[in-house]
C-alpha cells in the first residue's frame, strides 16, 4: 500500500527517552487547552485517554484557558483526572476582545458574504475571537512565559495509541519545532485574502523567509486547483492546529510574531474568517527551516470527523489507515501534498 498509514509503525527513530528513564529530566513543557465551562465533559473524556496513552507516565502540568473565570466545578473534575497539577487561567481582555481598529459595521456586512458561502461560525463574534487568540496570544500569556512547549488539546479529541517516550524530549533531542498529525485542505471562502496578505508582509520582510521552506506545499495548485484560485495563491492544505506539539519559541520569534501583528491590523481574523490553523501553517512554512516539522505519525488521533490511525499494536480504538468515516471526506486529506513537496517524516 502507498498509505503511510497502513505501513506497521513502531516509536520514531531517535527516541532517547522511553518510560523508566527518570534520570533525564522532563522538558519544559505543558499540556494546553483553551475551553469552555460548558465543555467540561469534552475535556475530561480527552484527558482521560491523554492520561492514559501517555501522561500519567510523565506527568506533565496541565494549563487550562479561559476567557471568564472557570467554574469550581470544572476545576475539581478536570484535577480529579490527572496526578499532575492543573492551572486555571483567565485570558486578559486585552488578548481576547476585538481590537480597536476592527470596524463594526464593515464586520456585520462581511459575515453575510461568509455566510452566503456557507463558512460556519461567520456571525460567531467569539469563535473569530478564538482564531485570532490561538493565532498570535496563546505564547504571550503571561503564565506560559518560562514555558517553551505546549501541547495543545481540544475537548472531546480523542487518543488511541499509547505513547511510551516523552514526546517533548523527542521534539527537543531531534532538533524538532512543530509536531503535526492530521493535513487538510480549509474552506477557501474563509481566507480569500489570507495569502496576498501575507505576500505583502513578506516583500516588506523578505529576510524572515527561511532558505530551505515549505513553499510548494503552501502554494501547490495541482490537487485541487479551485482552493488555489479561491485563496489567491494559497492551497489551503494545513496543520489542523486542535492538535499540535509546538516550541513557544519559535512563535515568539521576531519573524512568526510580527507577521502575526500585520495579519491582526489587515483585519482579515474578523472581516474574513482566517483561522489559527493557516496561519500556523503559513508561519511555519515560510519562516521555519522544513526539517523542524514533524508527523507524529504514531499517535492515533480524532478530531471529528477526521482521523490519524496508525497501524500498531499499541493502538485500539480506531481503524488502521482511516482517515474519516464519511468517504466523500477523504479528499480533504493533504497530507500527501505534505509528503510530496516537503518530507514525509
Ligand atoms: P472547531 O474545531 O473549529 O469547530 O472549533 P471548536 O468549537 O472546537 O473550538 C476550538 C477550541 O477553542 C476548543 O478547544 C474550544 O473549547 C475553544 N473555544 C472556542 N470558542 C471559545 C470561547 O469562546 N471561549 C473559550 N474559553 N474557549 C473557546
Ligand atoms: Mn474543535
Amino acid at each position: 500500500s502507498t498509505n503511510p498509514l497502513l505501513q506497521e509503525v513502531g516509536e520514531p527513530e531517535g527516541i532517547l527517552t522511553h518510560v523508566g528513564d527518570t534520570d533525564r529530566p522532563r522538558a519544559n513543557a505543558t499540556l494546553l487547552s483553551l475551553v469552555r465551562n460548558s465543555e467540561l465533559r469534552g475535556i475530561v473524556r480527552t484527558m482521560r485517554d491523554v492520561e492514559r496513552t501517555f501522561n500519567s507516565k510523565f506527568n506533565y502540568p496541565w494549563t487550562f484557558f479561559n476567557d471568564v473565570p472557570f467554574t469550581e466545578e470544572f476545576k475539581q473534575k478536570t484535577q480529579a483526572m490527572t496526578k499532575a497539577p492543573c492551572r486555571y487561567e483567565l485570558i486578559p481582555k486585552e488578548h481576547w476582545e476585538t481590537p480597536a481598529w476592527i470596524n463594526k459595521d464593515l464586520v456585520g456586512v462581511s459575515s453575510e458574504i461568509l455566510e452566503e458561502d456557507d463558512i460556519m461560525y461567520a456571525k460567531q463574534q467569539s469563535y473569530h475571537q478564538m482564531c485570532r487568540w490561538n493565532s498570535g496570544m496563546f505564547y504571550k500569556h503571561p503564565a506560559l512565559k518560562d514555558v517553551r512547549w505546549y501541547w495543545r488539546i481540544e475537548p472531546n479529541t480523542r487518543y488511541y495509541c499509547s505513547i511510551d517516550y516523552d514526546v517533548f524530549r523527542y521534539m527537543e533531542d531531534n532538533d524538532k519545532t512543530y509536531g503535526y498529525v492530521i493535513n487538510i485542505y480549509d474552506a477557501p471562502q474563509s481566507i480569500r485574502t489570507l495569502w496576498p496578505t501575507t505576500m505583502e508582509f513578506v516583500a516588506q520582510h523578505p529576510e524572515y523567509v527561511h532558505a530551505n521552506n515549505a513553499i510548494q506545499w503552501l502554494t501547490d495548485n495541482d490537487v485541487r486547483p479551485n482552493h488555489n484560485v479561491i485563496a489567491n495563491g494559497y492551497s489551503t492544505c494545513h496543520f489542523w492546529s486542535n492538535f499540535e506539539i509546538g516550541d513557544m519559541d519559535f512563535f515568539r520569534s521576531d519573524a512568526y510574531d510580527k507577521y502575526f501583528e500585520y495579519l491582526d491590523h489587515a483585519g482579515g481574523f474578523f472581516y474574513e474568517r482566517w483561522g489559527d490553523a493557516p496561519v500556523h501553517s503559513i508561519g511555519l512554512g515560510l519562516f521555519l527551516d522544513k526539517s523542524k516539522i514533524h508527523w507524529f505519525k504514531d499517535i492515533g488521533y480524532l478530531h471529528m470527523p477526521y482521523y490519524n490511525c496508525p497501524a500498531s499494536k499499541k493502538c485500539s480504538g480506531c481503524r488502521a489507515g482511516r482517515f474519516t468515516d464519511a468517504g466523500y471526506l477523504n479528499r480533504e486529506n493533504c497530507i500527501d501534498n505534505f509528503f510530496k513537496y516537503v518530507h514525509a517524516d
